[in-house]
């Protein structure tokens, strides 16, 4: 794969900026693309913006506001609020469509730049309750896309079957875990790095860091 092209479909976050990293190693030339859809905090795109620029990344911002207008919802709207799903319902974070939608315009993109590569951050492991997240569906996704745009994309899901720990683990081995700890955005309330420590983002992003320096200590 050295020799080829791949798009990275990013956010800024921890999980997609790993992603970056792994395929910063993994071929020779990777575009980030970023999707705004009036999140809740600007600061996400600024993050990525930030992130791109240091690791000179080439990066396209596409304007996905038509999702906010779509599907109101938890990350992209103040007055509701960030909650986990309750027992057999998706959590309140959760955008219909949205993968689909994302992973879409990124083999538009990767089409349009002649990228045969298309990496994402999603993952089953620590299943969210998102079901545009499962492996079964990013195989779909990429039937499709290689029948509707007649060509032979692969997507690569390197966190798929990874929890938060190893997850962690896998930017420690690709020498970004200092990177990744610092500079990336998890937090719903837009804060870089540690976060605000309360929102469900930030607690899941601290027991993975925790219980991967607790094996790190051990090693
Ligand atoms: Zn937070």
């Amino acid at each position: 794969m050295k020799n080829e092209k791949a798009v990275v479909v990013f956010s800024g976050g921890q999980d997609s900026t790993t992603c970056l990293f792994w395929a910063i190693k993994n071929f020779k030339e990777v575009v980030a693309v970023t999707f705004d859809y009036n999140q809740r905090h600007i600061t996400e795109i600024e993050c990525a913006q930030k992130i791109t620029e240091e690791l000179g990344i080439k990066h396209h911002i596409l304007d996905m506001s038509l999702l906010n207008q779509l599907a109101p919802n938890a990350l992209t709207r103040d007055d509701i609020a960030v909650e986990d799903g309750k027992e057999g319902e998706l959590p309140s974070t959760f955008v219909p469509g949205r993968n689909l939608l994302f992973m879409s315009f990124a083999g538009v993109l990767a089409s349009q730049i002649q990228a045969k590569h298309i990496v994402t951050g999603v993952c089953e492991t620590d299943f969210s309750g998102y079901p545009d997240c499962r492996d079964i569906f990013v195989k779909s996704l990429n039937v499709t896309l290689n029948l509707s745009m007649d060509n032979q994309f692969v997507i690569h899901t390197p966190l798929m079957w990874l929890n938060k720990e190893e997850t962690w683990g896998l930017a420690d081995e690709l020498g970004a875990f200092d990177f990744v700890r610092e500079k990336t955005l998890t937090c719903y309330n837009g804060i870089v790095a540690d976060g605000c420590g309360e929102c469900p983002a930030c607690k899941l992003r601290k027991k993975g860091l925790n219980d991967y320096l607790a094996v790190r200590k051990g090693l």
